[in-house]
């Protein structure tokens, strides 16, 4: 019976695995079809709000980008490592790239001070990078480059053979920001920490859940608020879904957060919405 049972876990395992290879297939040729067609509008750019802790108010937005392949959104947990693996993240990034600074235009800078996009390493670890921010600024015409900050991971820095401090340096002359994305979760954070001019620290979610009830993440969260003041950085902890963890990250000191307590990635106009609906004064007649 243990013999059966232990097939039937095999053949269980086959068919995820099965199911994950097909899911994958499926996506690639979707994401091809997307860049290659120029049907990007199967590409379409969420925001998601940014919120100062003390005012509430949306100082900023993150652009995360979405797939729609047969009738269904599909994550970019998916494709984006899909498209990191295949080179398809460096037309896809450019896309974003276009999509976000063509919105962040869009709005003055009352309504949105900022929009931050994601950037793999693999496209950061390409010759053509700055170039091409360097071009797609000047394309949009945004008078303020520091209205546009890149996300970057840990990750950038494992042996890509390129002189990534260059880069940077680079992309920090055209006047655009940095934000250490995801941080606390790497091998090496305060290396990471320490040899990128980053202007913004992104404390990962797994430090934020359940902040409320654990002493622990508390103390890292007074640490990294310390760090990155005593570095000239200012901090944003990623997804606050809780009220509680809101309140704690406020009485911690935290200028900033995102998460779905929040609000989720919308559509520009949805999120437009979002904004104004506060400042909204009750109709008079
Ligand atoms: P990330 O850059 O760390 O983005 C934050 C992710 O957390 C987003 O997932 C967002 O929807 C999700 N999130 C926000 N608030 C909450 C919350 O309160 N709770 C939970 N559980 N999750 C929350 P999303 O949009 O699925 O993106 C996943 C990852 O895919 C991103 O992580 C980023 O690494 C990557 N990504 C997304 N868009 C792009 C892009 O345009 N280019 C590149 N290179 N990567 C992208
Ligand atoms: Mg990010
Ligand atoms: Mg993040
Ligand atoms: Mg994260």
């Amino acid at each position: 019976a243990a013999k059966q049972n232990g097939r039937a876990r095999v053949q269980l395992f086959d068919d995820t695995m099965r199911e994950a290879t097909q899911q994958r297939v499926a996506a690639e040729r979707a994401l091809r079809a997307a860049l290659d067609g120029d049907r990007v509008d199967s590409l379409p750019v969420w925001f998601q709000p940014i919120v100062s802790l003390q005012t509430r108010q949306v100082i900023g937005a993150e652009a995360l980008v979405r797939l729609r392949a047969d009738g269904e959104l599909v994550s970019p947990g998916v494709f984006v490592p899909l498209a990191e693996e295949t080179g398809l993240v460096v037309p896809l990034g450019e896309h974003v790239l276009r999509t976000a600074l063509a919105q962040l235009t869009s709005w003055d800078d009352e309504t949105m001070p900022y929009v931050s996009v994601n950037v793999s390493p693999r496209q950061l670890a390409e010759a053509g990078f700055v170039p091409m921010l360097t071009a797609e600024l000047a394309r949009c015409g945004l008078s303020d480059p520091s209205r546009l900050v890149l996300e970057i991971t840990e990750t950038s820095m494992l042996g890509r053979g390129i002189d990534l401090s260059e880069r940077l340096d680079a992309i920090k002359a055209l006047g655009v920001r940095l934000a250490l994305d995801d941080f606390g979760t790497g091998y090496s954070s305060l290396t990471w920490l320490q040899s990128v001019p980053a202007d913004i620290v992104k404390l990962d979610r797994s430090f934020v859940v359940g902040l409320a009830q654990d002493q622990d993440k508390a103390a890292i969260i007074t640490a990294v608020l310390w760090l990155a003041r005593a570095m000239n950085m200012t901090v944003i902890a990623e997804g606050v879904e809780e009220a509680a963890d809101a309140q704690a990250l406020e009485a911690a000191g935290c200028p900033a957060a995102q998460g779905w307590y929040f609000g989720r990635p919308l559509e520009a106009p949805a999120l437009d919405a979002l904004i104004s609906r506060p400042r909204q004064a009750p109709a008079v007649s």
